[in-house]
């Protein structure tokens, strides 16, 4: 099956005796055992597995070509649970630019545990030189936040398994319509569900899908399901509501993000601009190769300091300043002054989240905004 028939129909699991034809919200945290103590209804309780997640975590393991995924309550923990899963003492390599609030978690909550190099990993031949004995993972984020950055995982891949190590992909950017890490040789695919895959802005959340039932997706499990950070299933509800119509917003947000990057490289108040689409991007080759699509994320340089990307930022209209991103509304942000005083981001950068209002619109809020 294709994308947009998956996205539609592997989630429901509905069999239930009203005919439902989409999964009714199943809020029960316990279950019916029958005599011989078994579960009939196939879950124990709530935690642990669930109807609304079980419906989630199929229709997301199809999506990215799978063969099992688990759902956490925010792209966070799910991250977090991967950490959790390596012995202490394990050394992992990760990107430069790691999403920042990955870094702070191996910085703080993993330090006296885990051992991190931060690597530029947009050049593969860097990696080989940290691999040591202790070298359990390697950590991708494709394309990365903010700078778009582009990594091959086939490249990546290709030494991961040399080593026998395992390659994580954060594909959060790319969601699971434009790029499938796992067909490139990752064994784990993140996202955060709180963006692209949610789409709508309203709900908190995080996926893993992994490529094969390793001994290390058995830990990730057990840490799903005994530490408890689990998606409550309204939310599981509005995730498989959002996924019917991904694809079709993925589409959307592609065309725009392509249309907004065009515009804006051609502005003469823009000093740069990073869209993977772009053949000026330095690799837009690998994303060719890998993507299908380069959805709504883009971040420009602005001629000028900090003091004049805040202006832009704050003279747009259609675009709101918020952090976040992946929602059908376009947002923008300053950010460096997110990322707080030890960002290494630019203070000209602003990174927008091309929603899915008409091009025309957000073009002309951008040219009055530049003027
Ligand atoms: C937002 C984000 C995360 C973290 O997800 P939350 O749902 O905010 O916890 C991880 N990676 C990337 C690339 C993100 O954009």
């Amino acid at each position: 099956m294709q994308t947009e028939t998956i996205a539609i129909h592997a989630g429901n699991l509905t069999r239930s005796v009203t005919g439902d034809v989409t999964q009714p919200i199943s809020l029960s945290t316990t279950f019916f055992r029958d005599e011989n103590g078994g579960y009939p209804g196939g879950h124990m309780y709530s935690r642990v597995s669930n109807p609304n997640r079980s419906a989630l975590e199929k229709v997301l393991t199809a999506l990215d070509k799978g063969a099992d995924a688990c759902a956490f309550s925010s792209g966070n923990t799910a991250g977090m649970a991967v950490f959790q899963a390596l012995l202490p003492g394990s050394h992992i390599i990760a990107p430069d630019d790691m999403y920042w609030g990955f870094k702070k978690q191996l910085l703080s909550i993993f330090k006296d545990t885990l051992e991190i190099d931060f690597v530029d990993l947009t050049d593969v031949s860097n990696i080989a030189a940290y691999i040591k004995k202790n070298t359990v993972m390697i950590w991708i984020e494709t394309p990365s936040n903010p700078l778009l950055k582009v990594t091959d995982i086939a490249a990546v891949a290709a030494i991961t398994k040399q080593h026998g190590l395992t390659l994580a992909c954060d594909s959060t950017f790319a969601s699971p319509c434009f790029q499938h890490p796992i067909e490139h040789g990752a064994d784990l695919v993140m996202h955060s569900s709180t963006k692209y895959i949610g789409g709508h802005s309203d709900v908190l959340g995080g996926v893993l899908i992994t490529a094969a039932h390793t001994e290390l997706w058995e830990k990730i499990r057990n840490i799903q399901q005994i530490g408890g950070a689990v998606p409550s299933p309204f939310d599981c509800f509005l995730l498989l509501r959002s996924i019917k119509t991904l694809p079709y917003r993925m589409k959307g947000h592609h065309e725009n993000g392509m249309a907004l990057a065009l515009y804006l490289e051609n502005h003469p108040e823009i000093e740069a601009v990073y869209y993977p689409g772009l053949p000026s991007h330095p690799q837009h080759e690998i994303a060719i190769k890998q993507m299908t699509g380069f959805s709504g994320m883009l971040s420009v340089l602005v001629k000028g300091d900090g003091a004049r990307a805040k202006k832009v930022v704050n003279t747009v209209k259609l675009f709101a300043q918020a952090t976040s991103l992946g929602g059908v509304e376009s947002l923008i942000e300053h950010r460096a002054s997110v990322e707080g005083p030890d960002t290494k981001t630019p203070q000209n950068l602003i990174r927008i989240s091309v929603g899915l209002e008409h091009i025309d619109d957000l073009i002309q809020d951008f040219e009055q905004a530049l003027s």
